[in-house]
């Protein structure tokens, strides 16, 4: 099966509890496409991706979340000073608010780490095929 380029994107910002600069990981990015799909299966691709180029301390801090009744979230960025979770829905609001004042561009975002995976892979991390959430198009 043909290996499939992906980049992982993402940007910095404040932490909205203490204000340090947290790398937010959006999303793994298939070049050439105009689509960043969200969710579980996308970001454990992403977190997959990190590692393999070595980003070990991002994803360090790509991990899920706790709820209060003990049951884990989906996985998400976290603050390394802090350790506050920064939101998905503000993490992906963000990053399409950046790419509409980019008209687009995707390298208004950081590509964070860059590698590959199979097809199949791929195809597990796509809403299209697998059990992801949705996309942010651009
Ligand atoms: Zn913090």
């Amino acid at each position: 099966m043909d290996a499939v380029r992906v980049g992982v994107v993402g940007f910095s910002w404040g932490c909205w509890k203490c204000s340090e600069s947290v790398q937010c990981v959006v999303g793994p990015y298939r070049y050439g496409d105009n689509e960043i799909p969200l969710g579980d299966p996308a970001q454990t691709l992403a977190r997959e991706i990190l590692l393999q180029d070595g980003k070990t301390e991002v994803a360090a801090l790509l991990v899920r979340k706790h709820h209060r009744d003990g049951s884990e979230g989906e996985l998400a960025s976290h603050c390394g000073s802090c350790g506050a979770v920064q939101g998905n829905f503000y993490v992906q609001n963000e990053a399409l608010s950046r790419l509409i004042d980019a008209d687009g561009h995707i390298e208004t975002l950081d590509l964070i780490a860059d590698g590959e995976c199979d097809e199949a892979a791929w195809k597990d991390a796509s809403p299209e095929y697998g059990d992801g959430v949705g996309m942010i198009y651009f």
